[in-house]
């Protein structure tokens, strides 16, 4: 019988939701709504000194920018403590765990005794139970880890879903330290006891998590549970051909929303990054869901595109909403103090220039001239607004000053101003351009001042 398909992300809440994690979330959340299963979001936070609410708000908040809705959770593993130790105790009375009371300084010795004989470090088994075997004297005042007992021999292999088959030997596999000296169990065995109870069936994580399964299969079988599917994802690699990571620019999902990327747009690019879909390279999220079927995820590492996340972002902003658009400029105004509400105004703003922008930093970049002073360079200043070309600034300023104030009367207010002065259009445009939007290009220039209040142009055009 097939089994129900259920996803999960696991993020540690130890900082933001990176790139790489959320490119997992999608393609497991993907997978989950392709298939009509279930989606389920766990904060592992057994790394108590490392995690943070912060955290855990800042993952929340990715999710839910990016719209990856899950059907359970969030799930804490720090809750779940309880259930970790009733399947420790298990473990330890069936005595597939058993407790360690090695020293740091003992495990140091070892290793170094190792080294010195040319073998690769390894724990050497000297608290583990055999048949036969008379263990140390349990020294008194050394807490114990306890470790799971890995089978000695035969091999481990899955068929990962990314990968291909995967094959390791038990005798590269040490006994694992499952629960720390503190008491706190670690990773490897609170995310089997999780996925196991949450009826996971497919596992898409991050490749740098491939040297663990083995050691989770194994406990999967020793808790006698049901293997869910493993898919490990390539990681993401920077423009410089590095690991994506926090000194190498921007790697948190939260700092595209601020620098005014669209999610839709996050979210076509992250899932074509390491997937694909024939060429198709934009696409709406319900054809990824329609499409992605754990097929076709890449073998290698991607490479990040910052030009193509452009590309993408540009895409959607230029059929975005104007309405939307304009909340999102708001937004951004509001983070440089910059006060404007949305209004019909601002959307037709928006709709004049959406198509040139890349981002919603862009746009508001282009769209502050209309809410705040503008300052034009010296350069463009005495480039454009000449001697030669005041005359006709003041004349045209003098019927701006009496037209209906719409594109086609501004137009023909130029084009008068124009005849009369024997001047070309780009010579009195781009003087009008410097001084009301304090640059020398832009939309067509009708457009533009429309938008304006007229005493606001007929201010930036009073040159003495
Ligand atoms: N907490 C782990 C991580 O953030 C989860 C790995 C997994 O999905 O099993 O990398």
């Amino acid at each position: 019988m097939m089994r129900k398909v259920r996803t999960r992300i696991a993020p540690s809440p130890t900082g933001f939701l990176h790139l790489g994690t959320a490119r997992t979330a999608l393609y497991s959340w993907a997978y989950a709504r392709h298939h009509g299963g279930e989606f389920v979001l766990r904060i592992e936070d057994t790394d108590v000194a490392r995690s943070s609410q912060d955290s855990v708000d800042q993952i929340l908040a990715s999710m839910h920018w990016l719209g990856l809705d899950y059907d359970e959770g969030p799930i804490y593993q720090m809750q779940r403590l309880e259930r970790y130790r009733a399947v420790i105790a298990q473990m330890l009375d069936a005595g597939t765990a058993y407790r360690c009371y090695c020293t740091p300084t003992e495990l140091d010795a070892m290793r170094e005794a190792q080294r010195a004989r040319g073998e690769k470090t390894h724990y050497d088994g000297r608290w583990r139970p055999e048949p036969g075997k008379v263990l140390p004297p349990v020294p008194g005042g050394v807490p114990a880890v306890v470790r799971f007992r890995n089978p000695p021999d035969g091999e481990v292999s899955w068929d990962d879903l990314v990968k291909g088959r995967i094959t390791i030997s038990n005798r590269e596999i040490d006994d694992l330290i499952i629960v720390r000296p503190d008491g706190v169990p670690t990773y490897n065995f609170c995310v089997v006891v999780d996925d196991w109870d949450m009826n996971i069936s497919h596992v898409f994580r991050g490749d740098e998590h491939v040297n663990n399964t083995p050691w989770q299969i194994n406990i999967f079988n020793a808790l006698g549970a049901p293997l869910p599917l493993f898919g490990h994802v390539p990681v993401i690699l920077g423009d410089d051909g590095q690991k994506l990571s926090k000194r190498r620019g921007a790697v948190s999902v939260m700092a595209y929303e601020e620098s005014g990327y669209l999610p839709e747009a996050m979210l076509n690019y992250l899932a074509r990054l390491g997937w694909s879909h024939g060429d198709e390279e934009l696409f709406t999220r319900e054809q990824l869901v329609q499409w992605f079927d754990g097929q076709h995820l890449s073998k290698s590492p991607a490479q990040w595109d910052p030009a193509k996340l452009a590309w993408v972002n540009a895409h959607y902003i230029k059929h975005a909403d104007d309405a939307r658009l304009a909340a999102l400029v708001v937004d951004q105004f509001k983070r440089r103090g910059i006060a404007a509400e949305p209004a019909d105004a601002l959307n037709r703003m928006c709709a004049l220039f959406k198509d040139r922008c890349t981002t919603t930093v862009e746009l508001a970049d282009w769209l502050a001239m209309y809410f705040i002073e503008v300052r034009p360079s010296p350069e463009d200043l005495a480039a454009h607004v000449t001697e030669a070309i005041r005359p006709a600034l003041g004349v045209l300023r003098g019927a701006l000053a009496v037209v209906p104030w719409n594109k086609t009367a501004i137009a023909a207010a130029i084009k008068e101003t124009l005849a009369a002065h024997q001047l070309k259009m780009p010579q009195l445009a781009h003087a009008v351009r410097v001084l009301v939007c304090g640059r020398a290009q832009t939309p067509s220039i009708d457009a533009v001042l429309e938008l304006f209040a007229r005493e606001t142009v007929l201010a930036r055009l009073q040159v003495t």
